[in-house]
């Protein structure tokens, strides 16, 4: 789905010089997209050996609060993005004082926070998860009379892939749990009976003209990604219903840049916010392989003034997430299939739980899709 909109004034062409903050797995794309599409690519990351410094034409190794190191990137730089919404909202305003920022820190500041995001998506019209903010302890009391067990008690800033979320099903695993986060501010979350998880992919530009990707469905294991599904076995409704929701968040954000938004479909056919991603997400990597346009490539189109791509998806698609828990694994059961893409991020040490890599299967359905991904899953993990 996409719209027209105005042209965009004075675009950054081919030739300029994009930055991204980050140079993990998703700069490291972003790094690749850029360069084939003949951009020069500053990365800024603290880690010496990170996947997107190893591509990017250069690499500022300093702290994200380096403001040394942040004025000399944006004198490189004609426009700047991000790979993750925790670099600090503070470093986005230094920068944007000196050059172009996309998104912008106020969609960072609401997308770093869960409650500030709820409130902000149900202002837009979405329905989140029913919640309640703690901010001290004495909140816990009403925070479990109005939510009741079972409930999932997150942390409000800082949480990826389900780190500081804890499932509690009575009121002292809630004190305990609380306890054990710090005592920081946090939401306590209804657990929804989910049917599935699906997530938007929406793209919007400085001219307001905006492309989705179509919606995709997610599997979990332990809190993080497993495969994603393409097409997503829903109802064509619903499907509109979580594409015109993300699109509604990133206008009421006056947002420019990639926005990702997860939802949980409930056992009744509820459609809940879940959270939302200023920036692609794991759950897009499927558009690598199966659309005529990445979400990489539409990063750059957003924060460049382009118009957006074709996001015609050209095959059904699973997309398998490999953790260091695999490691290392026997790539010949990958190549011996000639329909799966292997996509690695050049993380040289395997920890359990660190995202590796991924692969793409792609098929005439997402049946067999899904059943070539599943089984060579599970002869790597067992090799
Ligand atoms: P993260 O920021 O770590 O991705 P999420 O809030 O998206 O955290 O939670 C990770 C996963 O945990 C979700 O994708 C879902 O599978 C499960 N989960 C989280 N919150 C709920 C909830 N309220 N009800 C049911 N499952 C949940
Ligand atoms: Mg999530």
């Amino acid at each position: 789905m996409a719209n027209s909109g105005q042209p965009s004034a004075t675009p950054i062409l081919p030739g300029s010089t994009l930055g991204v903050l980050g140079g993990g797995q998703l700069g490291r794309m972003f790094c690749a997209a850029a360069r084939t599409m003949g951009y020069r690519v500053v990365v800024l990351d603290p880690d010496p050996v990170c996947g997107a410094g190893l591509i990017a034409d250069v690499h500022i190794k300093a702290a994200y609060t380096d403001r040394g190191a942040l004025s000399e990137m944006a004198k490189q730089c004609d426009v700047i993005t991000l790979e993750f919404e925790n670099i600090p909202s503070e470093s986005v305003r230094f920068i944007a004082d000196k050059t172009t920022v996309f998104p912008a820190a106020e969609s960072l500041e609401i997308a770093q926070n869960r409650d500030l995001e709820k409130q902000f998506a149900l202002k837009a019209g979405l329905q989140p998860v029913p919640y309640f903010a703690i901010a001290q302890e004495s909140d816990l009391l009403q925070a479990a009379d109005e939510i009741g067990f079972p409930a999932i008690l997150k942390s409000n800033t800082l949480g990826y892939d389900g780190k500081g979320q804890f499932v509690i099903n009575d009121f002292s695993q809630l004190t305990e749990a609380y306890k054990t986060v710090g005592k920081v501010d946090c939401v306590l979350e209804k657990q929804i009976m989910i049917r599935c998880e699906v997530s938007a992919i929406i793209a919007r530009n400085t001219s307001g003209e905006w492309a989705s990707f179509p919606i995709s469905e997610n599997q979990h294991r332990n809190g993080v990604l497993h495969l994603s599904i393409v097409p997503a076995r829903v109802d064509e409704a619903l499907a509109q219903q979580a594409i015109e929701a993300a699109f509604k968040l990133a206008e009421a954000l006056s947002y420019v840049g990639i926005l990702a938004v997860e939802f949980f479909v409930s056992n009744e056919g509820v459609l809940y916010f879940n959270e939302m991603a200023p920036r692609p997400h794991n759950s897009g990597h499927y558009t690598k392989d199966a659309c005529v346009t990445s979400q990489f490539e539409q990063q750059v189109r957003m924060m460049c003034g382009l118009k957006p791509g074709d996001t015609r998806l050209m095959s059904p698609v699973v997309m398998v997430n490999m953790l260091g828990d695999l490691w290392l694994p026997d790539w010949q059961k990958i190549f011996t299939q000639s329909n799966i893409k292997l996509h690695l991020y050049g993380k040289t040490e395997a920890r359990l739980g660190r995202k590796m890599g991924h692969f793409n299967v792609l098929a005439e359905d997402v049946e067999s899709a899904l059943a070539v991904a599943e089984g060579v899953f599970t002869e790597l993990s067992g090799s």
